[in-house]
C-alpha cells in the first residue's frame, strides 16, 4: 500500500512522465507486433527491413518538411555516439558550442577533447536560462541543443548569421528532445539530429539526422582520408548506407518499427504544427499549475525559454519534491524526479507528443492531492 493513496479519479490514464525512455503508445506495440514474422527477426540487408528503414526516412521528411537536397541519415548509437561522429567527421578545426544543461556541455566537451580539433568555444549560460551565438572568424560548426532536456530550456532553431560567420560554417542542432515535438524551420539548420526514445517514443540505440547538402558536402571533405575516422564513426559510412536503407552494422529493428509508427502517427494528425500545439498545450498545464501554486514555481525564469516538451518546476524549501516524486512513483506515476546532476528540489515532467494532456491535468491534480498530504 503506497504511503499516500491517490484516488483512481487522480490516476492519468498512462503513468509514465519521463524524459527518455519515455511513454509508448499501445498502437505502437500493436505494429511491432505486427511485425512477426514477416519483418522482426529477419535479415536487415533485404527488402522487408530495407523498405520498414525506407519508411523512417521517407516520413521524416516529410514531417520536417525537408527542404530541396536535404536527407535523413541514420546509424547505430543514440546521439552521444553522432557527438563522437560529428568530432571526427564534420567539424573541420573549430567548433563553437552553447551550453545551458548538461548535453549541450557534453557535445563541447567530446570537442574539447580532440587532439586534432582546435580548443573549441564555449559558451556557457547557467541552468535555467541559455546563451547565444557569437559570430566568430574560423568556426566551422556552431553547436546548439533545441531543447536543453536537463534543464527544460528551449531555444530558437536559427542559423548562424551575420558579420563575422565563416562562409560554409555549419549549424549543427541536438534535436534530441526536441524533433517531432516543436515546430521548427528546417532550412535554419545543416544538421538537425535527435535519438529515438523521446518524442519518437521508440526505443534508444539509434540516431537520426536531417542533413542539408553544405553538411553533406563537408561530410564528404572532412572524410576524405587526411584524418584518421573510426569507421562506425565515419559519416560518409552513415551517408551511403542511408542512402541505400542500410546502416553499417546491424540496427535495433524493434526500434525502427516504434519510431515508424509513431512517424506514421504524427504526420498521419497533422504533422509538426499538430505535435506542437499538443505539446504547448500539455505544458502549458503545467507552468499554470505552477505559478498559480504557493509553493511551486517555474524553474525557467523566462517564458521565452521555458520548453514545451520538458517542464521543470522547483519547489520551495518547505516542500520536499523527492517526496512528491516518491509518493508518484508508489502510484505508478513515473520518472518526475529532476536531471540527477542538476540537484535541484524540482519536479521534471515531459510533455511529449505522445503524453496526453489530459494526463498532464490529472497529474496536476494528483501533484496537489500529495501536497495536501506530505
Ligand atoms: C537524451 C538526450 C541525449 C542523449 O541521447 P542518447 O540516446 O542517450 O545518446 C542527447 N541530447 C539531448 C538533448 C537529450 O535529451
Amino acid at each position: 500500500m503506497p504511503a499516500i493513496e491517490l484516488p483512481t479519479s487522480l490516476i492519468p490514464a498512462d503513468g509514465r512522465f519521463g524524459c527518455g525512455p519515455s511513454k509508448i503508445r499501445d498502437e505502437q506495440l500493436a505494429f511491432l507486433s505486427s511485425l512477426q514474422p514477416t519483418v522482426l527477426g529477419t535479415s536487415h540487408r533485404q527488402a522487408p527491413v530495407k523498405n520498414l528503414v525506407g519508411s523512417v526516412r521517407e516520413g521524416l521528411a516529410q514531417l520536417f518538411r525537408a527542404p530541396e537536397g536535404y536527407e535523413i541519415l541514420l546509424a547505430n548509437g543514440g546521439a552521444t555516439t553522432f557527438w563522437d561522429s560529428a568530432v571526427h567527421s564534420l567539424i573541420s578545426r573549430r567548433s563553437q558550442h552553447l551550453t545551458f544543461g548538461e548535453f549541450g556541455a557534453k557535445f563541447g566537451a567530446a570537442a574539447a577533447a580532440a587532439p586534432f580539433l582546435e580548443e573549441p568555444t564555449i559558451r556557457k549560460a547557467e541552468p535555467g536560462s541559455r546563451s547565444e551565438l557569437l559570430p566568430q572568424a574560423g568556426v566551422d560548426v556552431y553547436a546548439y541543443p533545441h531543447n536543453e532536456t536537463s534543464t527544460g530550456v528551449m531555444a530558437d532553431v536559427r542559423r548562424a548569421a551575420g558579420d563575422g560567420v565563416d562562409p560554409g560554417a555549419l549549424t549543427v542542432v541536438d534535436a534530441t528532445s526536441a524533433a517531432g515535438g516543436i515546430d521548427f524551420d528546417a532550412s535554419e539548420t545543416d544538421v538537425y539530429y535527435f535519438s529515438p526514445q523521446k518524442n519518437f517514443a521508440s526505443d534508444g540505440g539509434l540516431w537520426f539526422a536531417l542533413v542539408s547538402p553544405a553538411a553533406i558536402e563537408r561530410i564528404e571533405q572532412q572524410t576524405n582520408g587526411d584524418r584518421y575516422i573510426p569507421e562506425s564513426l565515419n559519416l560518409a559510412g552513415a551517408l551511403s548506407n542511408s542512402r541505400l536503407n542500410q546502416t553499417l552494422n546491424t540496427p535495433a529493428l524493434a526500434t525502427l518499427a516504434l519510431m515508424d509508427e509513431q512517424v506514421r502517427w504524427i504526420n498521419d494528425n497533422g504533422g509538426l504544427s499538430w505535435a506542437a500545439a499538443r505539446t504547448a498545450e500539455s505544458s502549458g498545464v503545467l507552468y499554470e499549475w505552477a505559478e498559480k501554486s504557493e509553493v511551486a514555481t517555474p524553474f525557467v525564469a523566462d517564458p521565452q525559454h521555458r520548453s514545451q516538451v520538458v517542464v521543470t518546476i522547483d519547489f520551495d524549501d518547505s516542500v520536499d519534491a523527492s517526496a512528491i516524486s516518491k509518493a508518484l512513483r508508489e502510484n505508478g506515476i513515473v520518472d518526475t524526479e529532476p536531471y540527477r546532476k542538476l540537484g535541484r528540489n524540482q519536479l521534471r515532467i515531459a510533455t511529449f507528443t505522445a503524453i496526453e494532456p489530459d494526463d498532464v491535468r490529472t497529474l496536476t491534480g494528483a501533484i496537489d492531492y500529495v501536497l495536501e498530504r506530505l
